[in-house]
């Protein structure tokens, strides 16, 4: 496979039964990129994060890991490689530390480098704090984070997770993502993979998105341009008094307004153009004397997001 992408797909394909769990999907992962593996339950993620990490195997197609198909030789494809992808589980009378060094000494690291890795990972992985501590007495996103401690162990240029905040509670939640947004900013020849059904959370750690739906893929890009794929910003415009036609006809004759609605009481306005004309649309909208009070740009990822699932249903 002559390709520079660390991870590629290529027509995979899952059935179960009559079932089609992931449907001739093609997927490549850019170097050194931080990606969005997104979709709705069910549409096929694990599935295909299973069969990359060789958990389970394909009904069909290919999928390589820095060049070497998963399927032929798991072994080397899965070098330097790190994941979490099934619920981890660990000796619960262990500690993070002795966890983590016993990791050191089955991927046959030097005493020496046990040691310093495992304090550094620990540190990166926000566990210092509890390195000596029993496993079996934390939370759900302390192990989640150990876990994560455990796959860095392999000194990884790609990282595999399986929706690492899923059934975490809100502070644990907010720490992954800590740990996450750390390891996406402090390292630079990684290549990060990451399954998630939550947007937010995807538009906030990564710079590109795979999205997928019953198990086809819809849309893989960066997120500043599935997000902004025409150059316009949808802004609702709030106003003291339901807008009449008059207001709207106001609002439409702005300069660089595409398209002005009701929406309930407010108006819905379609905007062309980059941060400058927002602010002169603000500038003209205070102007116009129609009572507006409130100007706010809508998500543009989340409009574009839902109506990708929307058309792909
Ligand atoms: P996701 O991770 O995106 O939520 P999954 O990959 O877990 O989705 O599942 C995709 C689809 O495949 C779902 O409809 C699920 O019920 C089905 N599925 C997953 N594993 C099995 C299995 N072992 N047997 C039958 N169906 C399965
Ligand atoms: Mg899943």
């Amino acid at each position: 496979m002559s390709s520079d992408n660390p991870i590629e797909i290529v027509n995979l394909r899952k059935e179960y039964g009559t079932f089609v769990a992931v449907d001739d999907l093609n997927l490549s992962i850019k170097k050194n990129s931080f990606t969005g593996f997104l979709g709705p339950n069910g549409a096929g993620k694990s599935t295909t994060l299973k069969i990359l990490t060789h958990l389970i195997n394909a009904t069909s197609g290919e999928a390589y890991i820095n060049g070497i198909d998963v399927t032929k030789d798991p072994k080397a494809a899965l070098t330097g490689v790190g994941t979490v992808v099934e619920t981890p589980e660990f000796y619960s009378y262990l500690t993070p530390k002795e966890t983590l060094k016993y990791v050191g000494q089955i991927i046959g690291m030097s005493a020496e480098s046990i040691s310093s890795e495992t304090s550094r990972i620990l540190a990166k992985v926000k566990m210092t704090e509890w390195e000596n501590k029993k496993i079996g007495t934390f939370s759900k996103g302390m192990r989640q984070r150990i876990a994560l401690g455990q796959a860095l162990m392999n000194n990884p240029n790609v990282i595999i997770l399986d929706e690492p905040t899923s059934g975490l509670d809100p502070r644990g939640m907010a720490e992954m993502r800590e740990v996450l947004k750390n390891l996406r900013n402090d390292s630079n020849n990684l290549t990060v993979i990451m399954s998630s059904h939550v947007l937010h959370e995807v538009s906030d750690l990564c710079d590109r998105i795979a999205l997928i739906n019953h198990g086809k893929m819809i849309v893989q890009d960066d997120i500043s341009i599935i997000g902004n794929s025409d150059g316009t910003k949808r802004m609702i415009v709030k106003v003291e008094e339901a807008p009449n036609k008059e207001t709207i006809s106001k609002v439409m004759g702005l300069n660089n307004v595409i398209s002005a609605e009701r929406f309930g009481n407010d108006i819905d306005v379609m905007v062309k153009g980059d941060a400058g004309v927002r602010v002169q649309f603000f500038n003209d909208v205070s102007a116009l004397n129609i009572g507006a009070y409130s100007v706010s740009e809508e998500d543009n990822l989340e409009t574009a997001y839902l109506k990708l699932i929307k058309e792909s249903r």
